[in-house]
């Protein structure tokens, strides 16, 4: 054992030691995931099926299940450079407030203007629309996290780029919306006037708010109706956890640079994007038996997919345009109540995670709204970051176990994934502030009756 060295506040690692590929866990799962399937013939999906729906090199990730390692394109690397490393911080001021004798890290993501980890994905998504030469990309925002990070993406590559915003966000978040138009993205208020669908919707219902998916299908009647786009999506695909391994590669990397063995790492999961990215390394490593950790996926009671959901085939998108995956969901016409984590508010998770709990490799637990502000607060105050509502699951569950070491006395070692920052969502801890934020939790039938609608699949 080499003697432990004493650690930083902020692990940060040379540029040289920034990972060079992402590592794709599928190929070190002895049971994989269930392969993707065509919606109509429910046959899997073939590589050409698949690319008329995402760029080729990203269709060939999605079915990648054999390559341990997809060499990260320098384009990509360089882009990464400008707001990576990301730090791996020692939270002393949190375990000093708790007075847990855990020790505590977390990943911060929120270093760039997005202010999340979606720009690992958006980046490469753009990247390979580029390499293809596709003339722009469609997508639909609901908070505002993806379509901020993917117009940076485009803007970068000089892509189209066009965002359908559900029209109350659009209309409440004026500063988000403004940054997308500031790195050339349009945004269009959904439902809208520009598709066949917003006018029907429009027609139907005069004056709506719009929903995601409403935003879901114009920016996929958009893509699929306009020469040299795509669609594109910012979670729950296999690609983009993919491209989300930079987080746990990273942090595996600055970890290993102290010689610090991790007990328990934890994440928020909305489509699973970040929590996949995050453990995958670190998985690997148990599967081939080399080392051993408890894995945490956090998602809120009022959206329960992993811990209330059913393991079944459904659509990855409300527009029913992706191939079926089999995944832990509560159904694609689940509509959570909205709650103050936008990002989380997906109805199915990553069909790789979704693997991993059901093999008992990975746990899954829900908290309420109220207790996680309740721990966003408490950070914000001894950390100094202003977290994201979503990141706060993940820190809620870390202050809960660095809690549990302070009475049994256990010196456990705690990582968690701190995966944006929470400036666009001062709407929430205003509620919060003023202690009118509440938690809602679907009954049983709300959601056995969402999942009665999923698609039939022998
Ligand atoms: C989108 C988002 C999430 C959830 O998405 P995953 O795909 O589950 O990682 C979490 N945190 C932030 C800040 C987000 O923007």
């Amino acid at each position: 054992m080499s003697v432990q060295k004493e650690i930083p506040y902020k692990i940060y690692l040379e540029e040289s030691e920034m990972p060079t590929a992402w590592y794709n866990l599928r190929a070190d799962m002895q049971k994989k995931p269930a392969p993707m399937l065509n919606p109509q013939t429910h046959q899997p999906a073939t590589l050409d099926e698949l690319s008329e729906v995402f760029c080729r090199e990203l269709a060939e990730q999605e079915l990648n299940v054999t390559d341990p390692y997809i060499p990260i394109p320098e384009e990509i690397r360089s882009f990464y450079k400008m707001y990576r490393p990301a730090p791996l911080v020692r939270a002393y001021c949190l375990e000093k407030y708790l007075d847990t004798p855990a020790h505590i890290y977390y990943k911060f993501e929120g270093n760039n203007t997005s202010g999340s980890h979606k720009l690992n994905s958006a980046i490469a998504q753009a990247y390979y629309a580029k390499k293809q030469g596709l003339k722009g990309v469609t997508t639909e925002t609901g908070a505002g996290q993806w379509g901020t990070a993917l117009s940076m993406a485009c803007s970068y590559f000089d892509l189209d780029c066009k965002v359908f915003m559900v029209k109350v966000s659009y209309e409440q978040k004026p500063f988000r919306r403004e940054v997308m138009r500031t790195y050339g993205a349009s945004v269009t208020p959904s439902p809208s006037e520009t598709t066949a669908i917003g006018r029907k919707i429009l027609e139907a219902h005069p004056g709506t708010g719009g929903s995601l998916g409403c935003a879901v299908s114009e920016a996929v009647e958009c893509a699929t109706s306009t020469e040299g786009y795509r669609y594109v999506l910012g979670s729950v695909l296999n690609q983009v956890t993919l491209h989300q391994s930079v987080i746990g590669l990273e942090t595996k990397a600055a970890l290993d640079k102290y010689g610090v063995k991790a007990d328990i790492i934890i994440g928020c999961a909305g489509g699973g994007s970040n929590l996949g990215g995050l453990i995958a390394p670190f998985v690997g490593e148990q599967l081939r038996g080399e080392a051993n950790y408890r894995f945490i996926a956090v998602e809120p009671a009022s959206c329960p997919s992993l811990t209330r959901g059913k393991y079944a085939y459904d659509y990855c998108d409300t527009g029913m345009i992706c191939p079926l995956a089999k995944m832990y969901t509560l159904g694609c016409d689940y509509i959570p109540a909205p709650n103050h984590a936008g990002g989380l508010r997906y109805h199915g998770m990553n069909s790789m995670l979704s693997e991993l709990y059901d093999q008992g490799i990975m746990e899954a637990t829900t908290v309420k709204q109220t207790e996680v502000f309740q721990a966003a607060v408490e950070f914000a105050r001894v950390e100094g970051i202003l977290p994201a509502p979503e990141s706060s699951h993940a820190i809620r569950v870390a202050m809960d176990e660095a809690l549990k070491c302070k009475e049994t006395g256990e010196k456990k070692t705690i990582v968690f994934g701190l995966t944006g920052t929470g400036y666009f969502d001062m709407y929430a801890y205003e509620k919060h502030n003023n202690g009118t934020l509440t938690d809602y939790i679907p009954t049983d039938e709300e959601i056995a009756a969402a999942l009665a609608k999923l698609p039939e699949v022998e």
